[in-house]
C-alpha cells in the first residue's frame, strides 16, 4: 500500500489557499478537506455531516490561473415527501475556476468559491430515494396516488392520460351548470 500523497498542505486557518509564491511547476495537484464549519448553513435546511473533500488540479501560467477539480461532502436532508431525514453524498466533479492574476498575486484563496459551488450543487428538492449513497424506498412513495401523482411522475403520465381527459370533460360539464355571477353579487362583494 503506498502512502497518501500530501502535497504541502495549501490550507491554513481552515481555507484553500493555493499559494502561487511556492509553485515552480506549472501544474499542481492539491487534495484535502476544509472544516465543517465553513458551510455555515442556516438550520432546518441541508445539515454538513463531514468535511469539504477536495482534490483539485492546478495550472498555472504567467497571468493565469485555472483549477479544475472535484468536490464532495456528506449531508443530512430532509426528503420532501416523506419529511424523513436522510444522508447524502453530493460530488461535484466538474468544478471548474479561471482567475486573472497580476504579477504581485502570492496566493489565491479558493474557499469561498468551493464552498458556493458545493452548496450550489445541493439539490433544492432532496428524496431519498433518490440518495447516491444509500438509496431506499420511500415511505411516502405508496401514498402519493391519482390526480397528485401526475405532478411528480410524467412516467405515469400516459397510462392515466385517458383519465385526466375524462376529468376535463367532467370539469367542462360543470362549468356550464354554474351560473354566472349576477351583477347583484358582484355589488354586494364590495
Ligand atoms: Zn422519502
Amino acid at each position: 500500500m503506498s502512502a497518501p500523497r500530501h502535497p504541502s498542505p495549501p490550507s491554513a486557518d481552515g481555507r484553500l489557499l493555493i499559494d502561487l509564491s511556492d509553485m515552480s511547476a506549472p501544474n499542481t495537484e492539491v487534495a484535502g478537506s476544509l472544516p465543517i464549519e465553513i458551510f455555515d448553513l442556516e438550520p432546518g435546511g441541508p445539515r454538513p455531516l463531514s468535511p469539504l473533500h477536495y482534490r483539485l488540479h492546478v495550472h498555472h501560467q504567467e497571468d493565469q490561473l485555472t483549477v479544475t477539480g472535484e468536490l464532495s461532502a456528506d449531508f443530512s436532508f430532509e426528503c420532501v415527501r416523506c419529511l424523513e431525514p436522510f444522508t447524502d453524498r453530493i460530488t461535484l466533479d466538474g468544478y471548474f475556476i479561471e482567475q486573472e492574476l497580476d504579477g504581485k498575486t502570492l496566493s489565491v484563496d479558493l474557499t469561498d468559491s468551493v464552498r458556493e459551488d458545493m452548496l450550489l450543487a445541493l439539490p433544492d428538492h432532496p428524496r431519498c430515494e433518490e440518495a447516491s449513497l444509500h438509496p431506499r424506498v420511500c415511505s411516502a412513495a405508496t401514498m402519493f396516488t391519482g390526480a397528485s401523482q401526475h405532478s411528480l411522475d410524467h412516467s405515469e403520465e400516459t397510462s392515466t392520460r385517458s383519465d385526466s381527459q375524462d376529468l376535463w370533460g367532467a370539469l367542462d360539464q360543470l362549468k356550464l351548470q354554474v351560473p354566472a355571477p349576477s351583477p347583484e353579487n358582484s355589488r354586494r362583494n364590495r
